[in-house]
């Protein structure tokens, strides 16, 4: 950047660069004590199985609400918390209110849905899968709040395991054989070999929502048809659910179950929202 590279001159003539880089600053020293605090809280996304309509469960997303700012989403504050290595501390305790709600979920509408067990999917950063505590972390979540491993999916994404060796793995490998979920998020983003998923102990993919948008006007993008559906074909070979993200329209949907993706997340559903927001929708219908 000209800043590093040009002094103090530069700086002067970029005060926007320079506001952000203050704001940045003042976030990632305000990260510690808003954890402390109890500054963040989680929305819920609905995950909606394309075959009936039917809520398999919800992803939670993270958010900052900051005393001066107001509502910051994650892309503001995770990668500085990456950074600082907050992202430990924040990521167990977006695990285990995860694991709270979907418990409380279970209580109230039983263990299954039409589409299988009831889950919650959670986000994990690269950092979290290199930290050495995350599998006895996630016991410690999972036995404390008595729910079964199956009520938790992990989703990672596709460039934190590109070239991944066998110690990053380990982890992931070791979850998984307890009964926890991984899903493959933003996969077609990265430049993965796709050989290369034999190998990842991943049972979802979720595809970017980049190929969604392809299919926002109709007829689709035919290119963009046969790419969803050799991705389609080869994960179900492989034994792979798919979920798609980023549905905001029916006609997105209905392309998407002709297409044979198993599992559909978007605003044509429902916003990113509060737990409650779970009881309006079609969970009650799915288990009877
Ligand atoms: P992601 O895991 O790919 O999550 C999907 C993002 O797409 C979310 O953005 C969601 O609000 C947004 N979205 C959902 N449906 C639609 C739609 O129909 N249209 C459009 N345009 N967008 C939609 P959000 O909440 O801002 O999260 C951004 C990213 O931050 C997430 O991407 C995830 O990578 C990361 N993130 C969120 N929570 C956590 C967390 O607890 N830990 C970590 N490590 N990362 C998190
Ligand atoms: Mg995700
Ligand atoms: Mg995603
Ligand atoms: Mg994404």
């Amino acid at each position: 950047r000209a800043k590093s590279a040009g002094g103090n001159r530069s700086e002067l003539a970029d005060p926007e660069a320079d506001a952000r880089a203050i704001t940045r600053h003042g976030l990632t020293t305000a990260l510690p004590t808003a954890l402390e605090r109890g500054e963040f809280f989680i929305e819920y996304q609905p995950l909606v199985h394309l075959g009936d309509g039917s809520v398999r469960g919800a992803e939670a997303l993270v958010r900052w609400l900051h005393p001066q700012h107001g509502v910051l989403g994650p892309d503001r504050f995770i990668p500085l918390a990456e950074h600082t290595g907050l992202i430990v501390p924040l990521g167990r305790w977006v695990l285990e209110e995860s694991i709270r709600q979907a418990r409380a979920w279970r209580e109230r509408y039983g263990p299954q849905t039409a589409a299988g067990p009831l889950r919650i999917n959670v986000n994990l950063s690269p950092c979290q899968l290199s930290h050495p505590g995350l599998v006895q972390d996630t016991i410690d979540i999972l036995e404390r709040s008595g729910v079964t491993p199956d009520a938790l999916c992990l989703e990672v994404t596709e460039s934190a395991l590109i070239g991944a060796d066998d110690d990053l793995l380990k982890p992931l490998r070791r979850l998984s054989e307890m009964g926890v979920d991984i899903a493959l998020d933003d996969f077609g983003t990265g430049y993965s070999n796709l050989a290369n998923l034999r190998r990842l102990p991943v049972s979802i993919l979720k595809l970017d929502r980049s190929f969604t948008q392809g299919m926002q006007q109709f007829p689709a993008d035919p290119v963009d048809l046969k790419i969803v559906e050799g991705i389609v074909s080869l994960a179900h070979s492989l034994d792979l659910a798919v979920t798609v993200e980023g549905v905001e329209t029916g006609a997105q949907a209905e392309q998407l179950r002709i297409l044979g993706c198993d599992t559909a997340q978007g605003w044509y559903y429902a916003r990113p929202g509060p737990p409650e927001r779970l009881h309006d929708l079609a969970l009650v219908d799915a288990t009877g």
